[in-house]
């Protein structure tokens, strides 16, 4: 018999993943081109070719013991010197080797992260909607996550709200700037904002609240849109980042935390951080991708890519009359469900149109759907006709 915390994280098991595992089955059954499958976060573009040439030179030059051995906990020396320089490039700061910790991507830096601070009961803010995947990472370690609201246009965080909801037992505010699943990438006036609210509730209470930004998304964002550098406006944040969706490589597991030396008791979050890490399991970061992003600092995701799908689809989905939140970064587009049970326009997305969407409810918000386009440009041309024939079914 499985433990009773496992049998309420099976029973709430990713509605996004049933959906993928579904598109699977339909595409068998249809053709893979004509079912639309919007339901997972993917990149689809293929990873740069620095990417490939860095594998290539390091298992054909470099020490085989090296490549695959254990290590530090925090991963090695020269990624984590390579990632610090990188970031003071372009943010300014002044980070060293001492300032990270690789892990098995974003989802291991917030696991890794949360298991460094939380105790049983404590508090854990998030924005709705929010990355489900919270839900499940603060239970993880008995914590109670907090949904706070956003405004229906922008999605950014409702600073009254917000207020209400931080107590004494607040451990940790969790921010995701580009947003899963709303495009939403918040500017310098929220970050300034949220970073003062924290502060007036630190010295209220007496207590720490970490700021945790989840940055996966922080390199993919459209036209001028600029992602501000959280640690550079409260003394607090972490930043927990991978290169899942910049360098395509979601499969390799591969990311890391920044634990700035202005943290409150910043020599313990990082012992800890490297001690929880192997606690986990996770022991350190793959080894060979360590490696391979060392070397691939400067490299980019095509992101014009990206940005024509969201284009297209936007622009598309506006025409015919839907309620999109405006995408500046990530890519998903988050789209107010027609009908107020967003689970019956997904259905009928499936049904009739072979369209897969997530149910908003997915993300703590009901009454959206978010649509997944790091697909092909073929898949967004193609899925047009049948957006069109769904917003003349519910009249929009
Ligand atoms: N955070 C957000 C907001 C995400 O969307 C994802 C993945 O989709 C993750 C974290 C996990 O990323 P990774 O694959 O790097 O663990």
């Amino acid at each position: 018999m499985i433990s009773e915390k496992m049998q309420e994280f099976v029973k709430n098991s990713s509605a996004i993943r049933a959906m993928f595992e579904e598109g699977k089955k339909m595409a068998e059954e249809f053709g893979a081109d004509r079912v639309y499958d919007f339901s997972l976060g993917n990149p689809n573009v293929p990873a740069p070719q620095e990417v490939e040439d860095a594998l290539v030179d390091i298992v054909t030059h470099e020490d085989p013991l090296k490549i695959h051995g254990y290590m530090n906990n925090s991963g090695f020396d020269e990624t984590r010197t390579a990632i610090a320089g990188h970031l003071n490039e372009l943010y300014h700061t002044r980070f060293t080797a001492d300032n990270l910790v690789m892990t098995s991507g974003a989802g291991g830096a917030l696991n890794v992260i949360l298991k460094t601070l939380l105790n049983p009961g404590d508090q854990v803010v998030t924005f709705v909607p929010y990355f489900g995947e919270y839900r499940s990472y603060v239970a993880n370690f008995d914590g109670v996550l907090v949904e706070s609201p956003t405004d229906s246009e922008h999605f950014y965080p409702d600073f009254a709200a917000l207020k209400e909801r931080l107590t004494p037992k607040t451990r940790a505010l969790i921010i995701n700037s580009p947003n899963n699943p709303t495009g939403a990438v918040y500017p310098e006036e929220v970050l300034v904002e949220i970073a003062s609210i924290l502060t007036a509730k630190e010295q209220e209470y007496g207590t720490d609240i970490y700021l945790i930004s989840d940055e996966p998304y922080r390199d993919i964002v459209y036209g001028s849109t600029v992602v501000p550098w959280v640690t550079g406006y409260y003394h607090n944040a972490v930043v927990a980042s991978s290169y899942s969706k910049s360098l395509s490589l979601p499969g390799e597991r591969i990311g890391y935390l920044v634990l700035p030396d202005e943290l409150s008791g910043a020599k313990d979050v990082m012992a800890a951080a490297n001690v929880a890490s192997r606690i986990l399991g996770f022991i350190n970061a793959p080894s060979l991708m360590q490696l391979v992003v060392a070397r691939c600092q400067d490299a980019k995701a095509d992101v014009a890519f990206y940005e024509q799908n969201r284009d297209d689809l936007y622009g598309a989905l506006m025409a015919a009359g839907f309620e999109c939140a405006p995408p500046d970064g990530a890519f998903y587009l988050w789209v107010k469900s027609p009908v107020e049970d967003e689970r019956e326009f997904v259905k009928a997305a499936k049904e009739e149109e072979h369209i897969l969407l997530v149910q908003g409810r997915s993300f703590g918000c009901p009454g959206w759907v978010r649509i997944a386009y790091c697909v092909s440009h073929e898949t967004i041309l193609n899925s047009l006709p049948g957006f069109e024939r769904l917003a003349e079914k519910y009249q929009l």
